[in-house]
């Protein structure tokens, strides 16, 4: 046992997954729910992984002493704000958001000093959301990056040692990581890839010369791959390209420069430069299989959606 109570503030995909997880290992005793959506609530209520589902967030959280907030990177700070007043002196306040610089300032700016603020991001998902889609399994083997502030608290670094504890317990590799550093990093792997199957599958059903039909009957591996990332949640990637606009426009300018130059290589037929760029992403795609982070491997004996290798936010 970790934590005697834990809290968790928004429950579909991902805070689902951490409650069955932590459950699961048997690292957390009471768990609180505070979730807005009523379907969602009872959805959770009949899973039975909760002691208390409350539409209250200041209810869910008194006495917690670990609060994971799991709701859309927006939503955070309004959320942090409701609960703020009632949570327990030296609680961890915790959230698994896919932004963390904007994150962690609205909850810092929200939360009393009395509590250890420690931002979190499991790069674990899929493009489903909802408590049903949770699993225990999500987390295994799945990379955790903590962003904690610099604080001279020795309670502080306690605090961190015990999330960092949590995650390891729920399957999870740890790293700790800058904000800042954070957030250029993912708008690489993770938003810029969902923006560009936003943006194909939008150009495809806008093209006039090819028919909606026709995209759907002939859609090919490649397509077909993009459409699945393209059917990630609306509120969840609206809110993380607002919140991390300034890492996703830095990045989205370096693409759109080498999209011109594969574009040039294209035009005047350079086979050589193309045949080099393309074995070079092989050889990336063959190391992400190698350290275990393709979830379309056969790891961990999961066989739900999840596992389907779609881009993690
Ligand atoms: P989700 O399945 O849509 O769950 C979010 C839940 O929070 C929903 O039930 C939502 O209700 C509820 N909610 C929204 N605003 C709320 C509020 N102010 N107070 C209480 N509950 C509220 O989303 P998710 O996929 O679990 O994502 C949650 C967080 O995890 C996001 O910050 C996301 O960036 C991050 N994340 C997601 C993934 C992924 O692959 N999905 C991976 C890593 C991190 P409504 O449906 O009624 O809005």
């Amino acid at each position: 046992m970790i934590y005697p109570k834990m809290a968790v503030i928004g429950c579909g995909l991902i805070g689902s997954s951490v409650i069955r997880a932590a459950r699961a290992a048997g690292v957390v005793g009471s768990v609180a729910v505070g979730e807005a959506s009523p379907a969602h609530r009872a959805q959770i209520t009949a899973l039975g992984y909760a002691d208390l589902v409350t539409d209250d967030m200041a209810e869910a959280v008194a006495d917690a002493d670990l609060v994971v907030f799991a709701v859309p990177v927006l939503a955070m700070g309004p959320a942090a704000v409701t609960s703020a007043a009632a949570l327990k002196p030296g609680a961890t306040v915790t959230d698994v958001g896919s932004v963390k610089v904007s994150v962690g300032d609205a909850l810092r700016a929200a939360v009393p000093a009395s509590v250890y603020v420690i931002p979190g991001h499991p790069i674990a998902g899929s493009e489903q959301s909802g408590p049903a889609a949770g699993f225990a399994e999500l987390f295994q083997g799945r990379w955790v990056i903590l962003t904690p502030q610099a604080d001279d608290r020795p309670e502080y670094a306690d605090a961190t040692r015990q999330l960092s504890d949590f995650w390891t317990a729920l399957g999870a590799q740890v790293d700790t990581m800058d904000a800042a550093h954070h957030d250029l990093v993912l708008a690489v792997t993770s938003h810029l890839p969902h923006l560009i199957a936003y943006n194909i599958v939008g150009t495809a059903a806008d093209m006039e010369e090819v028919t909606r039909a026709e995209v759907m009957k002939y859609s090919a591996g490649g397509f077909r791959d993009f459409t699945r990332i393209a059917a990630s949640d609306p509120t969840m990637w609206r809110d993380i390209f607002l919140a991390n606009k300034d890492a996703v426009l830095e990045v989205l300018g370096r693409f759109t420069e080498d999209l011109q130059a594969l574009s040039r290589s294209i035009r005047w037929g350079e086979g050589d430069k193309l045949f080099e760029l393309f074995s070079r992403t092989r050889d990336i795609r063959q190391g992400i299989v190698a350290a275990g982070q393709d979830s379309a491997e056969p790891n961990f004996g999961r066989d739900r959606p999840a596992s389907d290798g779609a881009p993690k936010p």
